[in-house]
Order: structure tokens, then sequence, then C-alpha cells
């Protein structure tokens, strides 16, 4: 997808900074952090949104890296919250599936 920032992040067009990475997924730090740690688990595929995400494949593939993540990151022990956007009402902005992982605050409310 040639005009997907995300796509282009995972070219390496785009600069980003890694957390982790595999051959399927890529997770980099959110530019505009909602918490003290915020970061963006998206496969490399570009697959729009939950909606075209068929393959459970996917699925797996994602929350193993949550959670790799999560450990390298130091965060698994405390906790985290893992959010996906789908659509205009959810506000996803950016059309290439990714889930938000956040943690390093003590969450109350179950919307952000
Ligand atoms: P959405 O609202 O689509 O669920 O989330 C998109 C997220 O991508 C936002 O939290 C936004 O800060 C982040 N974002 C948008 N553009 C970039 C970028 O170029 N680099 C990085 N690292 N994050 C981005
Ligand atoms: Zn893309």
């Amino acid at each position: 997808m040639t005009d997907c920032i995300f796509c282009k992040i995972i070219e390496g067009t785009i600069p980003s900074q890694k957390v982790y990475e595999n051959d399927k997924v890529l997770v980099i730090k959110d530019i505009n952090p909602a918490a003290p740690v915020h970061v963006l688990i998206m496969p490399k595929e570009h697959i729009e949104s939950m909606n075209d995400a068929k393959a459970m494949g996917t699925a797996a593939d994602i929350f193993a890296a949550a959670r790799e993540t999560a450990t390298i990151l130091g965060v698994a022990e405390n906790g985290y919250r893992i959010i996906n956007n789908c659509g205009k009402n959810a506000g996803q902005t950016v059309m290439h599936l990714h889930f938000h992982l956040i943690s390093g605050i003590r969450m109350g409310e179950k919307i952000i």
C-alpha cells in the first residue's frame, strides 16, 4: 500500500521507534503517547481493520507479539491494556490494522 503510513514505517521509509519485530509483526512506540507506555502492534501485511482480519493466524501473531512486548518493556507483571479501534465510531485514524498496548499507569475506566 503506497499511501499507507504504517506500510511506510514497516518498509522503513518513514522512521519509527521500534520496540519488537518478527517476520509477521512490528511493534513501535506511538508518536503521541496516551500513557507512559504506549506502543502500536501491527501486522506487516496491509490489513485495513479488524473487519478485514479474516485469518485467525493474524490474531495469534498479534497477541504473541503483545505478550513478548509486555515482557520486553517490563510491564507484564503490573499489567497492560490492549485496544483496537475499528472504524469511524471507534476513532480509527490509520487504516492499517493495529493494536494499542498501554501501560505504566493505573487504569480505571475501560475506555481511553
Ligand atoms: P487509531 O486512532 O487509528 O487507533 O490510532 C492511530 C495511532 O497511530 C495514534 O495513536 C497516533 O498517535 C499513531 N500514529 C499516527 N501516525 C504515526 C506515525 O507516523 N508514527 C507513529 N509512531 N505513530 C503514529
Ligand atoms: Zn498499510
